[in-house]
């Protein structure tokens, strides 16, 4: 029997042209396809000739519904899932069927391409080093903002998905937040005619989006600084002299690991100390 496989396809957020040749091939190729959206995706199964069966897939399906796609597997055939855009289970449906398929030894495949998220962030001019993922804040402001205040210190870059109906309300609740001078970047339609990629202070970004109703349309990834407010301990001059000959031939990360562990010194704060000190020298 053939071995049943999964693969995980990603699709294009916008471009069609984003669409990887090895997607094309592995929907061609499988005997059923999972989407979220039978009419969205037929348009772009068929912009690509694919002709496959298709079954909708939501995590929230009824049990009926991914038992077939599960028995499919194990009769030895071979799915594919895709989502509307980008990658499944980022923000998307399909964490349930991988975590079944692993579970019932399925072969899983990613078949990478686009995701809003990590375009948005290698464009955003915010570190990379180390970064969250939010997805979509909730839509009730009373939980938005408590969620917001959950990551007021966090120091990693913060991303998050917003709807166009939103995008008003959190960058307001992020402002009041995060404080009016935290750096932040928001980019719009990415791949898309009115592509449009952002960065100011959470003010700045606020005036601009209220001033232009067309900022308000789209699709978006809202990024923010982490808070880079100085750790409330003096680094001795030594300390601060081998973590930064450290990373000078190392990354943030591992210099202030290994600064940590040559001077007893809290590894958080070396880190911070680095970060802080290099946007500063870079302002
Ligand atoms: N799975 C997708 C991915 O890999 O990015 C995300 C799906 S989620 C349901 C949709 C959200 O992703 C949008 O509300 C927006 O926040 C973001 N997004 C999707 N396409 C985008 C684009 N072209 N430009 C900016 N953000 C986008």
């Amino acid at each position: 029997m053939a071995e049943a496989v999964l693969f995980i396809v990603a699709t294009p957020i916008g471009n069609l042209g984003d669409m990887v040749p090895r997607a094309v091939e592995v929907l061609q190729s499988v005997d059923l396809i999972a989407v979220e959206d039978s009419r969205h995706s037929g348009k772009l199964l068929s912009h690509f000739h694919i002709k496959k069966p298709l079954v909708a897939y939501h995590d929230h399906s009824d049990e009926r519904r991914v038992n077939g796609i599960l028995n499919k597997l194990q009769q030895g055939g071979s799915v594919a899932l895709i989502s509307d855009a980008g990658t499944p289970l980022i923000s998307d449906p399909g964490y349930r069927l991988v975590k079944l398929a692993r579970e019932q030894g399925v072969k899983v495949v990613p078949i990478p391409g686009a995701c809003a998220m990590t375009a948005a962030l290698s464009v955003a001019g915010l570190p990379t080093d180390r970064f969250i993922f939010e997805g979509f804040l909730p839509s009730k402001a009373g939980a938005r903002k408590k969620q917001l205040e959950g990551l007021k210190k966090e120091c990693r870059t913060l991303v998050f998905y917003e709807s166009p109906h939103r995008i008003v309300d959190s960058l307001q609740d992020m402002r009041e937040v995060f404080g009016t001078d935290r750096n932040a970047v928001i980019a719009r339609e990415l791949t898309k005619t009115f592509e449009t990629v952002k960065n100011g202070s959470l003010q700045l970004l606020c005036e601009w989006v209220l001033a232009d109703t067309n900022q308000q349309r789209g699709e978006f990834v809202v990024m923010v600084a982490g808070d880079d407010t100085k750790v409330d301990i003096e680094l001795s001059e030594d300390v601060m002299r081998i973590v930064e000959i450290l990373a000078e031939e190392l990354a943030p990360k591992q210099a202030a690991a290994l600064a940590a562990k040559i001077t007893g010194v809290k590894k958080r704060e070396l880190y911070q100390f680095l970060v802080t000190d290099s946007s500063e020298n870079n302002n």
